[in-house]
């Protein structure tokens, strides 16, 4: 007899297999398995050739349908199940189905492999996966922070460089002018002098004076400016006249004013207040200021502080060049100057330090302005209760 005619030859190759093989008729007797399949589910082969199908393979489901339509195009393919182990536990195996026919009886047969260790890897690198991306989100999310502080501070950045050129071309103009000016007093002082004309020399010191006053201003500005950016402002409430004060700013603005330039006080503020007497001063001086250079000799400027229950009011006007139409949206910016306004010393911060100040301290200032005629200028200040304070600039 030859090899390829004897049964136990067969039997061999079908034990010496790589996968399990079972094979059950349709009621889901199983009547044929291979060694390999009885160490797959732990079995031995007598026990298990009284078991039926629904024994060894979880998804009824899925076994009724392969003996009903065995052509569907589902089991032309490795499908994966759940096998049940001997011991009572459950595990991943891939099936491939097959039909058969034997002495005019239909069979149907499945190989079986145990994939519980491709499943673990499986979901172990799809864990892995999980993680991954939440961190890479994570990771991402941190960059994009990151980027986003960088933007801002490199707007910083930008912004300070900015200042800084101008600032830097704003005090070699600003800074010049009244240099040269108080150079050419002081030399002419000396010749004055020298001829004893006394008379001439103190207009010149006068001169001197109002330039270093304007120096002083200018510095003052920028320290403010620099101090309201840095947030380095604490605001000091105590009780002060506030006529008393006006009063005191416009005697010091007494050297600014040209040849037959008036200011006028009107004062309805006689009770004492509460408030930061240093800010008002400000505010009041910056306007008052702009108002006496901004307008011709013989200008006629008019100062007026009111309060009432709640609030402290001041009005400055001016009968000046006024705010050309076109740029009063802009007068408040940092370095911004009118084009009717370049004729005139000025830094362009003064109106910007003001309403910060202003706005600070919960008020509002506005202005009307009419090119050539002149302008208003108006300042409402809540006033400060005593316990009100922590709300301010600090
Ligand atoms: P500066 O007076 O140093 O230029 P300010 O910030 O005080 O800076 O004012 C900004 C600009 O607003 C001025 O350059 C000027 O164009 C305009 N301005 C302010 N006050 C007046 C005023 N009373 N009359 C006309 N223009 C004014």
């Amino acid at each position: 007899m030859q090899l390829k005619e004897k049964t136990s030859f067969y039997k061999v190759c079908f034990d010496s297999m790589q996968v399990g093989i079972l094979v059950f008729n349709s009621e889901k007797d199983i009547v044929l398995v291979n060694n390999p399949l009885l160490k797959i589910f732990g079995i031995e082969k007598e026990k298990l050739l009284q078991k039926k199908v629904d024994d060894l393979i979880k998804n009824k489901n899925i076994i009724n349908r392969f003996i009903q339509h065995p052509t569907l195009e589902e089991f032309n393919e490795t499908i994966e199940l759940t096998g049940i182990h001997n011991d009572g536990y459950e595990f991943f195996i891939a099936l491939n189905f097959g039909k058969m026919k034997y002495e005019g009886e239909c069979y149907y047969k499945a190989l079986i492999s145990d994939i519980t260790v491709r499943k673990q890897k499986e979901e172990e690198i799809s864990d892995l996966n999980i993680y991954l991306e939440k961190e890479v989100k994570h990771r991402n999310n941190e960059l994009e922070k990151v980027i986003e502080k960088l933007k801002i501070s490199l707007n910083k950045e930008k912004e300070l460089n900015n200042l800084k050129t101008k600032f830097i071309a704003l005090a070699s103009h600003e800074f010049k002018t009244p240099l040269s000016a108080i150079l050419s007093s002081t030399e002419l002082m000396a010749k004055y002098a020298e001829l004893q004309n006394f008379e001439k020399q103190s207009e010149h010191l006068e001169k001197v004076k109002a330039m270093i006053n304007h120096l002083n201003r200018m510095l003052d500005d920028l320290l403010t400016l620099e101090n309201i950016e840095n947030s380095n402002f604490v605001s000091n409430f105590t009780e002060f006249n506030l006529s008393k004060l006006v009063q005191e700013i416009l005697l010091n603005t007494k050297s600014l004013l040209k040849k037959d330039q008036v200011v006028l006080f009107e004062n309805n503020a006689n009770e004492p207040i509460y408030h930061d007497s240093k800010i008002l001063s400000i505010i009041v001086t910056n306007l008052l200021y702009n108002a006496i250079k901004y307008s011709s000799t013989n200008g006629h400027i008019e100062v007026k502080i009111k309060t009432d229950l709640n609030n402290i009011y001041f009005t400055i006007e001016d009968n000046g060049i006024g705010i050309p139409e076109n740029e009063k949206k802009l007068i408040f910016n940092r370095f911004f100057r009118a084009k009717n306004a370049l004729y005139y010393p000025g830094t362009g911060v003064g109106l910007n330090i003001v309403k910060g100040y202003v706005e600070g301290l919960n008020g509002t200032i506005s202005f009307e302005s009419k090119e050539n005629e002149g302008t208003i200028f108006n300042v409402q200040l809540p006033k400060i209760l005593i316990n009100e304070k922590e709300n301010f600039i600090n």
